[in-house]
């Protein structure tokens, strides 16, 4: 913990104010402060910085993380009474986040988010297990110089084998820049001599076994936050023909299959993603269900193939990538969703089941859901609602940006 004590003293802390607007989100527990609500810095401030916050009154109002360079200037540690940053604090935040998922798990599953982010105070940062194997994946530059810190941190408070860093691609050149250069996919720390960089982690969801691309794959190398929608669909599975769009590695496939899918296609754009799919039905023949389910795999557009799709399915899952990565491409996607929807409906059986999510943060889950109802409706058949879901509780959400992911099951007539 040198960074605590290397931290400047009292009189030269970066102190700035905020807009009164700002003040009051800060207060009820907003995570950011944007560049245009920062008023009066007592100087310029560096990546990664302690930056303290003062309300109109002058009085302390929180401490963050400073970053010049991006629109969020201050990501919020802390807010209340002032509070000082150091080695126990860290240590209590990681706590909390542990202890947030104590229960959550059996030993069936050893796959799964122990951070997620600003919902549980580490804005910016997500921390995977995977087994042995935690990956932490920075989202902001400002995490950087902490980086040392926070690598002892987590070695001292979790049994792991091996530390892989994950960088977004936002700050890949930064980390570049750094003293020591730090790169995505870089291994921070290794226990055992065995570890093969760059070979995926094997790792368990309820008893299925799944690869992961920590090292280069999307994410952190596996879609961990739609766990309960894989387990929903699991139930619903039996005898049923299913097609998996945008399967990634299989996720939703395997359980499909353990549920007694008659048959599973996966379409993914990806070569790379089928073979994972692929490896990850071999690893898990042991299920009877699985080693009985006949598996298929498509490489192509899922809104080309579907359209001309040669068959029907029994449940189809949609689960496209960010169809709004930026907030004016809302109106984009909530078309494309409708019209990737209507698509599926077409393909879709008498009393087939459709299950629809969404990980665009700019689309609301009643827009995308109503999105959907609106492909439904269209379709002229009757259907019924089964659910929606959407964050599970180790993807804990705070706030209205962080609220990603949702999902609507449905069964048509
Ligand atoms: N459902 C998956 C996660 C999906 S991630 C899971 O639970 O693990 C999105 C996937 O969509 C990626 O694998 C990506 O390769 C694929 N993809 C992106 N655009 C596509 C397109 N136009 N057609 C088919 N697949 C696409």
């Amino acid at each position: 913990m040198s960074r605590a004590a290397a931290t400047p003293p009292a009189a030269t802390r970066l102190r700035l104010r905020v807009t009164p607007a700002a003040e009051t989100a800060v207060r009820s527990g907003h995570p950011w402060i944007f560049s245009d609500s920062v008023q009066a810095p007592n100087r310029a401030g560096h990546a990664g910085e302690l930056a303290v916050l003062y309300d109109r009154h002058d009085k302390f109002l929180a401490v963050g993380l400073f970053d010049p360079n991006s629109p969020i200037r201050v990501r919020i540690l802390h807010v209340g009474k002032p509070q000082t940053i150091d080695a126990v604090w860290w240590q209590a935040r990681l706590q909390s986040a542990l202890a947030r998922r104590a229960g959550l798990f059996d030993a069936q599953t050893n796959g799964y988010r122990l951070i997620h982010g600003e919902s549980d105070g580490w804005p910016g940062l997500v921390l995977d297990r995977y087994d042995s194997t935690l990956v932490l994946k920075l989202y902001c530059a400002a995490w950087l110089p902490w980086l040392d810190q926070t690598l002892a941190l987590l070695q001292a408070a979790i049994p792991c084998d091996r530390i892989v860093l994950r960088l977004s691609r936002n700050i890949q050149t930064e980390a570049g820049r750094q003293t020591p250069s730090r790169s995505d996919g870089e291994l921070l720390f290794a226990k055992a001599a065995r570890t093969e960089p760059g070979a995926p982690v094997i790792f368990s969801e309820t008893g299925l076994r799944f690869e992961a691309d920590v090292w280069r794959g999307q994410k952190t190398g596996f879609f961990l936050d739609q766990r309960e929608n894989r387990r929903e669909v699991e139930r619903l599975a039996s005898g049923r023909r299913v097609l998996n769009a945008f399967s990634f590695s299989g996720g939703f496939s395997l359980y499909a299959a353990r549920g007694g899918a008659g048959s599973v296609t996966d379409l993914d754009i990806s070569a790379h993603a089928l073979e994972s799919s692929r490896r990850n039905f071999v690893l898990n023949r042991n299920f009877p269900a699985v080693a009985a389910s006949r598996h298929e795999t498509v490489q192509a557009d899922a809104f080309d193939w579907i359209e001309q799709a040669p068959a029907t399915f029994d449940l189809i899952v949609l689960d496209p990538p960010s169809l709004a990565k930026r907030a004016v491409e809302r109106e984009g996607a909530l078309r494309a969703y409708e019209r990737l929807n209507a698509l599926g409906l077409r393909r879709l059986a008498r009393n087939g089941l459709l299950v629809a999510a969404s990980c665009s943060a700019h689309v609301s889950a009643t827009e995308f859901f109503d999105a959907v109802r609106r492909a439904a409706r269209k379709s002229g058949r009757n259907f019924a609602e089964l659910k929606t879901l959407q964050h599970p509780p180790d993807h804990p959400v705070g706030f209205k940006e962080a609220e990603y992911l949702k999902a609507i099951h449905l069964q048509c007539k």
